[in-house]
């Protein structure tokens, strides 16, 4: 008899989701979903020029005219309401199914079309409201997003609460028709740039700490918002630090319950750790490398007929389709009702880690070539290689950290006490 722990018996259902243990897995495309990820294609063909080599996600914030172009392509595509394909039609969407909104998100970011998968609006603001929000809220604002006039920020983290989001400081105070916000947020991507804000503030001191924090939608022209810019180790400002001085919000917009924020809170953090975006970004990457390692010699051979490189590029190819397969599984999960969670935090975990490894590959294969940046005369790829490992970093800590992640899928993927 085979020993099974019932933590792993448990686990089981878990793993494949409720109900669908029996059966076969069929990993094949429909034959509707293979002519949607065609009409994609033709598209992002005629859209962007033949020697287009994507834009950084991470520093798209930086430049005006860089961004002024994003926010065009974005409307280009709003204009076919393709921005989240997946939404009802009453908001701008196609009502089509989140495995679609899978394949457009997939195709435009192996693409590298720019603003694509780093529309906060339609990754996970917009779809928090769609769960949580009143008709008005939702009347308000969707269409906003899938027009691609509303930029998104989020507002969670703090200096003091990062990993720990529920012990979050920032303070509103009841007041009136509205709740006045004193207090600072950290790491606030594209801030700057932001029309809107999801908010979560500490409402009631005195409760337990996941039980005092109200959620809100806030319009970041308001009076008493100041905006400092953080460098990152790329010498680029996506994020920055937004602090709060008797800033007025009105009750209308409180997103879910006052005091029942933290739940309104978690349900987001679900949406941003799903998305397909890292393993179709990475695919992309390791399409350079192979391109290299064909192309340049060392001692009078290709790099790529050394066979320590040949298998480390294998195992590439490998984990992509793996990361893949775990983002296909978390989008099959959204579009039959399920929310997966800890699903969630193993295709984050896995893509954003896998990117890391293949970056830091990348800098090895191209050596010092790797360290020029874009405009020096021996640059490969636009300087692209060292770029992308510094950039590769923060992904593992963004939208909570590996360590997190693990966290996540030991005790609620397998069920083991929480340390
Ligand atoms: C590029 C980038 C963009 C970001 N954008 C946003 C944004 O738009 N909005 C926003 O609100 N936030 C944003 N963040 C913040 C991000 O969510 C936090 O940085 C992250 O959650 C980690 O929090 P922290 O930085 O406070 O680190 P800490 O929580 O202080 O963690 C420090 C270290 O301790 C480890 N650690 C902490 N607790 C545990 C634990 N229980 N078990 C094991 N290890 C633990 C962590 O893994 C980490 O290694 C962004 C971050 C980055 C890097």
């Amino acid at each position: 008899m085979v020993f099974r722990p019932a933590a792993i018996r448990r686990s089981g259902r878990e793993w494949y989701g409720k109900g669908t243990r029996k059966g076969p897995v069929d990993f094949a495309f429909t034959a509707e979903q293979q002519a949607w990820r065609k009409e994609v294609r033709d598209w992002l063909r005629q859209e962007l020029p033949a020697d287009w080599q994507g834009s950084n996600v991470l520093e798209e914030g930086d430049d005006a005219t860089e961004w002024q172009s994003m926010l065009d392509f974005r409307r280009r595509a709003a204009r076919k309401g393709w921005i989240a394909v997946g939404w009802p039609k009453e908001y701008g969407g196609q009502g089509r199914n989140v495995i679609d909104q899978a394949i457009f998100g997939e195709e435009t970011t192996y693409s590298g079309a720019p603003g694509m998968n780093s529309n906060i609006g339609v990754l996970f603001a917009g779809p928090v409201i769609q769960v949580y929000g009143t008709p008005e809220q939702k009347r308000e604002h969707m269409p906003r997003i899938t027009s691609g006039e509303a930029v998104w920020c989020q507002g969670f983290s703090e200096p003091g609460a990062g990993s720990d989001l529920a012990s979050l400081q920032t303070r509103a105070v009841e007041d009136g028709d509205d709740y006045v916000v004193n207090g600072s947020k950290i790491w606030t991507s594209f801030a700057h740039r932001a029309d809107w804000c999801i908010l979560g503030t500490r409402t009631d001191p005195a409760a337990p700490k996941h039980k005092g924090i109200t959620f809100f939608l806030l319009d970041m022209k308001t009076p008493g918002i100041t905006i400092r810019p953080l460098l990152n180790m790329a010498n680029a400002h996506s994020c920055y630090q937004v602090f709060f001085d008797n800033v007025r919000i009105p009750k209308r917009n409180v997103l879910g319950e006052v005091n029942r924020g933290w739940y309104v809170m978690a349900t987001t953090l679900d949406f941003e750790r799903s998305g397909i975006a890292g393993s179709a970004g990475a695919r992309r990457g390791l399409e350079r490398l192979i391109d290299y390692a064909k192309g340049v010699k060392f001692n009078g051979r290709t790099l790529g007929s050394d066979p320590r490189i040949a298998a480390r590029l294998a195992e590439f190819q490998i984990e992509i389709n793996v990361a893949r397969m775990l983002s296909y599984r978390v989008a099959w999960m959204q579009s039959k009702g399920l929310i997966p969670n800890a699903e969630a935090s193993e295709s984050k975990l896995f893509a954003s880690e896998m990117g890391q490894r293949m970056a830091n590959f990348g800098t090895q294969l191209m050596g010092l070539h790797s360290q020029l940046d874009k405009g020096s005369l021996r640059a490969v790829y636009e300087g692209s290689a060292g770029r992308s490992y510094m950039l590769s970093v923060p992904g593992t800590i963004a939208g909570g950290s590996s360590e997190i992640q693990r966290n996540i899928i030991a005790s609620r993927g397998l069920g083991l006490p929480r340390g």
